[in-house]
């Protein structure tokens, strides 16, 4: 099982506070904890964690955040010789509110910087992979261009379209499985996402496009999918849940391995949404799995 991950780090820095700061206040936080965070790294990890080989392409900042990226990185089973240093490192600055509401600031950091020079000079990471897993926290056309890597040399392309913005057809169209949230597909094709009905229609459009097969995550809905040959819906597990911050990425991680794993569409998609319900059961956007994966629930 070889994944490559082309992404970004984060260190997501978690304030309570009593209300959302206002223009002008300044507010005294009550408790403060640092995650690690970015949807390239936090899938990265997962799918690490899951046993997968994973390789991470992507960059960490010069400061001292970078270095505990990379370790941590490092000690969850992710390959990170092609990860460089420069800049700083991307931070979320998260405040929760005793109401649970929250507020962020996101600083992007060194993610801007990740390269199409940078793609080129592991050119040949991904063209030895079986999965390349995508998302949009870094430039576009550093995204494009390992895409085009990865279809020509025939590695399955998984991209999780987030944050939300459109796509050009020519992106589009080397994708194997395209995994948007609800909102993610609204914005990707302009259409409404909130009945069956709706989301068979959005689909539709992104298949035509030439997408493979496209699986919108649904939150505690669970998953909804489409390809040329079938559509339907895989629920998700009841779970109490803690913290759903990162659901979607584990849920891509998995999605990854299964498919490595030479799983169907539906049965990954069934592996991914028991592995993302079992994530929303802790706290952070990183899991830490038992020490035997395979108490996760994974029949499908
Ligand atoms: P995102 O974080 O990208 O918005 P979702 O919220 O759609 O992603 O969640 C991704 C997956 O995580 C879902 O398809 C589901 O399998 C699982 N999940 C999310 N929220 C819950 C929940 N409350 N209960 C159980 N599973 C959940």
């Amino acid at each position: 099982m070889n994944i490559t991950v082309v992404g970004s780090t984060n260190m997501d820095l978690v304030y309570r506070v009593p209300h959302i700061v206002k223009a002008g206040e300044t507010l005294h936080s009550t408790q403060h904890e640092l995650f690690f965070g970015g949807k390239g790294a936090n899938q990265a990890v997962t799918a690490g964690q899951l046993g997968a080989e994973v390789n991470f392409i992507g960059n960490v900042g010069v400061d001292d955040f970078g270095e505990k990226v990379k370790r941590n990185l490092q000690e969850k089973r992710v390959n990170t010789t092609a990860i460089r240093t420069v800049g700083l490192t991307g931070q979320a600055i998260i405040q929760v509110a005793d109401s649970g509401e929250n507020s962020i600031v996101l600083f992007p950091g060194t993610n801007f910087l990740v390269s199409t020079e940078q793609i080129e000079a592991s050119k040949e990471i991904i063209e030895s992979s079986q999965v390349l897993l995508l998302q949009l926290e870094i430039p576009i056309p550093t995204v494009e261009l390992a895409a085009n890597i990865a279809q020509s040399t025939g590695v399955h392309i998984i991209l999780n379209p987030a944050p939300a913005q459109k796509l050009s057809d020519s992106l589009l169209s080397k994708v194997s499985i395209l995994t948007p949230n609800e909102t993610e597909l609204e914005v990707l094709t302009g259409l409404k996402t909130e009945t069956d009905e709706d989301l068979l229609q959005a689909c539709s459009l992104l298949l035509k496009k030439g997408v493979g097969a496209v699986v919108v995550t649904l939150g505690e809905k669970g998953a909804f999918y489409m390809n040329e040959q079938e559509h339907g819906r895989v629920q998700a597990k009841k779970v109490e849940v803690k913290d759903t911050t990162g659901a979607g990425d584990a849920f891509n991680g998995a999605l990854a391995v299964a498919i490595c794993q030479g799983k169907s569409l539906k049965d990954s998609i069934v592996y991914a949404s028991n592995v993302a319900s079992y994530v929303v059961t802790q706290m952070g956007a990183q899991p830490i799995f038992p020490v035997s994966v395979p108490q996760i629930n994974t029949d499908c």
